[in-house]
């Protein structure tokens, strides 16, 4: 793998780099990363709080995580690209869209999580493990 990985948003107003190594990647099926991505699950991959640099100016979208937790959802007030995120219980840790990589094929998934929100027409790898909510090591 090498750094930075870059991505943005689709009419590239808001750009990022990641300069180290991802901690995980796993495809996110709740009913936020539902409504914010515009379909079945979001591609996540969580990097170290740090190593996500961002240029560009973006907004934020408050949710509520099921720990009680605040999500911030940042996306690209221009072409409404759904970014990165920002947990108030993690400051480790930041999700980001995988989709939105400049080389998305880097993008290996290990698990799917919150799977008892996802669709009926939601087709998942099923040699990847599963976890109902959120998986206890992130
Ligand atoms: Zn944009
Ligand atoms: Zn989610």
């Amino acid at each position: 793998m090498k750094f930075p990985i870059t991505g943005g948003c689709l009419c590239g107003a808001v750009k990022y780099e990641i300069h180290a190594a991802p901690i995980g990647a796993g495809n996110c099926h709740c009913r936020s990363c539902q409504k914010s991505v515009g379909t079945a699950y979001m591609p996540v991959l969580f990097v170290p709080y740090e190593a996500l640099k961002i240029t560009g100016t973006y907004k934020e979208y408050a949710t509520r995580s099921d720990s009680g937790n605040t999500m911030n959802r940042g996306f690209c007030a221009e072409c409404g690209s759904s970014l990165f995120g920002r947990n108030s219980g993690s400051d480790k840790i930041r999700p980001v869209n995988a989709a939105t990589l400049d080389d998305p094929s880097i993008y290996h998934p290990h698990m799917d999580f919150w799977v008892s929100d996802a669709q009926p027409w939601d087709f998942m790898n099923p040699d990847l493990p599963k976890f109902d909510k959120n998986p206890k090591h992130l």
